[in-house]
């Protein structure tokens, strides 16, 4: 077994959609632990992506032995667009088995609740329903989970937007669930495809504060975090795939990213114009927000790059960010992914 002392997060590329796969360092039984936001693609040719880029990274921390046990803490769709949930029910029949909890690798499911008549997102739902060895929970903001020492916060959809899903016509990006992961001094948002109207509730519930040091409970949960801000993060993975919609200047002030990731396809859907971005994906993209906040060099798009890797030993600032350009459906993907690997822990 290859062990981690990381946070390591794998920005898939799935072309049109979205994947999150989060490596969370070594604790506990079985010492492999995996969280999963997202399961784009919106293609049907890619939708075995999300499903063969985690059999691969299982694979490479397998190494020499075939029988590591892992577990999947979470798998998350942060709202029912196919951009997001695509390659769903092929993850779910790898990964999830109803009829024997030592081959069931899955143990929460979280979705934002939001209510669609999406045939193969119900599927799916059905199929957690019918597997008792999942939790499912409709999360919303403020709710924390601690998985050893790395800890995801749900910073949306705000539970006052979540209540209004069907009666004030919330988009249903805005349902999105937007994490906040954070693993010593090391910060991720991952912002689903949140709009507006969801940023301006978690702008308002996490408001900025300075340090506060004050008694904490045994998990820590009542120290405040290191940064002066609760959404400040090094690494943003950016709302809606970089469409304008989903971006503003008040927001991306307080999250202040040094790096950001788009997850976004390679081929052109609609008209774009920004040089750097051409044909990355069928919506108009913020340009100018993030000429001003975030260096042209720590833009890191998925179509352009590929497989775009952040691995955070607790510090602010990532160790290393690597990129592996194979697609993950390709025979050689595993040799590329484990080529990777330069951690020895
Ligand atoms: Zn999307």
């Amino acid at each position: 077994m290859r062990p981690n002392n990381e946070l390591k997060l794998h920005f898939v590329n799935v072309n049109h959609g979205d994947c999150t796969i989060i490596e969370f360092p070594d604790f506990g039984s079985p010492a492999v632990h995996f969280g999963v936001v997202d399961f784009g693609a919106k293609l049907g040719a890619d939708r075995a992506l999300p499903r063969d880029y985690m059999q691969a990274l299982i694979d490479v921390r397998r190494d020499t032995d075939p029988t590591l046990d892992y577990v999947i803490d979470f798998v998350c769709v942060s709202h029912p667009h196919d951009d997001h949930y695509g390659g769903l029910n092929r993850f779910l029949a790898a990964f999830a088995d109803p009829q024997n909890r030592q081959n069931n690798k899955i143990s929460r499911y979280w979705d934002c609740g939001f209510w669609t008549t999406a045939s193969r997102y119900n599927q799916a739902l059905a199929t957690i329903r019918d597997n008792v060895n999942i939790t499912f929970t409709r999360v919303s903001s403020g709710a924390e989970y601690e998985f050893g020492e790395a800890r995801v916060t749900v910073l949306a959809p705000s539970i006052d937007l979540r209540n209004r899903y069907d009666t004030y016509g919330i988009n249903r990006n805005n349902a999105s669930v937007v994490l906040r992961i954070k693993f010593r001094n090391s910060y991720a948002i991952i912002a689903g495809d949140a709009q507006f109207a969801s940023w301006g509730k978690t702008t308002e519930e996490f408001p900025r504060q300075r340090r506060i040091e004050f008694f904490s409970d045994a998990l820590g949960f009542a120290a405040r975090e290191d940064t002066s801000d609760q959404l400040k993060c090094n690494v943003l993975r950016v709302s809606h795939h970089g469409s304008k919609h989903g971006t503003s200047l008040e927001y991306l002030e307080r999250v202040d990213p040094d790096h950001v990731v788009i997850p976004a396809g390679s081929q052109p859907w609609y008209t774009q114009n920004i040089p750097e971005w051409v044909g990355y994906f069928p919506h108009r993209l913020t340009d100018t927000i993030f000429d001003v906040l975030v260096d042209p060099n720590n833009r890191h798009v998925t179509g352009a790059r590929g497989n775009i890797i952040f691995k955070y030993n607790g510090g602010w600032t990532p160790r290393q960010i690597s990129y592996v350009t194979e697609r993950a459906d390709s025979a050689n993907f595993t040799a590329a992914l484990a080529a990777q690997w330069d951690q020895t822990a």
